[in-house]
């Protein structure tokens, strides 16, 4: 069962709490983060925060971004 840290931010379209960081493959086959994020629900993918919760009200503090997922999401 993959664990999640929930925040009090949630996602502006399924209202999933928790993301994953996205990682993809470089040229040689190494896992890199691809600097992207998904939502654990609807599968969106962010690079802004805003965008994920669908305003910009509490993402100009830096001390309250969402919580990782424990394991990213890996493509490619
Ligand atoms: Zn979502």
């Amino acid at each position: 069962m993959m664990t999640t840290y929930k925040t009090i931010y949630k996602c502006g379209r399924c209202g999933t709490t928790s993301y994953q960081p996205v990682i993809g493959r470089d040229a040689t086959g190494a896992l890199r983060p691809t600097g992207q994020y998904r939502c654990t629900g609807c599968k969106v993918t962010f690079t802004e925060f805003k965008d994920w919760w669908g305003h910009d009200g509490a993402g100009h503090n830096a001390a309250q971004q969402p919580g990782l997922a424990a394991y990213p999401a890996v493509v490619g």
